[in-house]
């Protein structure tokens, strides 16, 4: 039993209001189930922090979430924000806080639900039985280097941005993906440009050798042209996949679509575990891959299982609680195997509901589900 696990909750904007309460009532459940304590803690961010405090990441949200064990995020952002300052954007918050969380992992799955096939544009049998997931660099590389900038050259101008990486931030995110993959399938695909870009050729070599720490891990190189090409061909030969930020930028989100559905698709961005944290707790923040999604907002149609799912890789991937994870997974596939679903994932002989009544079907499966060894 854990006690007190601290998680900060902002629901942001738009439909982040709610699809948060239906990942907050689920975590409820979960905790009575399995005798864990959450304490949760609400701040304000993006768009409606700007309303309120004129800036998206106040202090006090950002001292709620370096308080926290984890962060869960619903999305920041709208047209009534549109136009701003860059710098003030509610954008600006979810940089702010990978930035001061230290959050240099992200990882994205990209699961098929077989009863949901048919969403994806690829063909049934290439995409049957997807099950993968994206590792990328998030504070380093091409986003970030300097020097950066458009300057004058001559009669013209020219623009600048420099591709970096040091040893210790590959090897960071190396360990990160090998750990991943112990969790699941065990095979970890690192993907570079290592043919022409020195910095990868560093970034392979370090990958190779982290991999001495994680000999029962199956590892491989894959040059980011053929991933792209791999993932639409056959994405089935893919458990995990690592690299760098603007690669993971651009594959993560290929991969995503391979499963058409944007509102099932969760995200955890993490940190290092913190030798300070007394549980080995590693800090992380949650959240959908989706935006605010202010066309359907307020209309109790968007789809929570995304923020329901990131739920769960809080529980696996912060707090170590694998078979608590696994019952939420297992009672999202439940719900969607019993035909119900939300209109953006509706279809000719399933059951339509809204926003609420789906969240409250996943806590119905919960509260069925039978602990065992426990
Ligand atoms: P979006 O992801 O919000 O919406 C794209 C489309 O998908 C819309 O038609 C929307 O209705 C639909 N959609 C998204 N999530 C859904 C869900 N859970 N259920 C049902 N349908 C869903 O992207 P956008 O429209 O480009 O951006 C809207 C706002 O969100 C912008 O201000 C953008 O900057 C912001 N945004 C925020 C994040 C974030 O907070 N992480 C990410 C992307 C975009």
């Amino acid at each position: 039993m854990a006690d007190n696990i601290k998680v900060a909750v902002f629901p942001g904007d738009g439909i982040g209001r709610e699809i948060i309460p239906q990942a907050v009532a689920v975590l409820e459940v979960v905790g009575r189930k399995f005798g864990h304590q959450f304490n949760f803690k609400s701040g304000i961010v993006g768009g409606a922090a700007i309303d309120q405090f004129g800036e998206p990441l106040p202090e006090e949200t950002l001292r709620l979430a370096e308080d926290a064990d984890a962060v869960l995020l619903g999305a920041v952002g709208g047209p009534k924000w549109e136009g701003m300052d860059y710098a003030i954007r509610p954008e600006r918050a979810l940089l702010g806080l990978r930035e001061k969380l230290g959050l240099f992992a992200n990882l994205r799955p990209a699961i098929l639900y077989p009863m949901m096939a048919d969403a994806s544009t690829l063909k049934r049998e290439v995409i049957d039985g997807i099950d993968l997931m994206v590792v990328r660099e998030l504070t380093g590389g091409i986003y970030f280097g300097k020097p950066r900038g458009i300057e004058k050259f001559g009669q013209e101008e020219r623009g600048v941005n420099t591709l970096v990486y040091t040893t210790s931030e590959v090897e960071r995110i190396a360990r990160v993906a090998f750990e991943v993959a112990r969790k699941r399938r065990k095979k970890l695909t690192s993907v570079d440009k290592a043919n022409v870009l020195e910095v990868t050729e560093l970034w392979r070599k370090v990958v190779i050798s982290v991999h001495k720490d994680y000999p029962d891990v199956e590892l491989s190189h894959m040059y980011v042209d053929n991933c792209a090409m791999q993932l639409i061909r056959n994405p089935k030969q893919f458990d995990v996949l690592v690299t760098t930020n603007m690669f993971g930028d651009i594959l993560s989100d290929a991969a995503a679509m391979l499963t058409g559905s944007i509102g099932m698709l969760p995200s955890a961005s993490m940190g290092g575990q913190t030798d300070k944290d007394p549980h080995g707790y590693v800090k992380g923040m949650y959240e959908p891959i989706h935006g605010s999604a202010p066309d359907i907002a307020g209309r109790d149609i968007a789809n929570p299982l995304a923020t329901i799912l990131s739920a769960a890789m809080m529980l696996r991937y912060s707090f170590g609680l694998e078979k608590e994870a696994c019952a939420i997974d297992d009672a999202v596939f439940n719900v969607l195997e019993e035909g119900y679903r939300t209109p953006d994932i509706f279809s000719e002989g399933t059951q339509k509901i809204g926003t609420k009544e789906m969240g409250d079907q996943v806590v119905a499966r919960l509260k069925e589900w039978k602990v065992v060894g426990s």
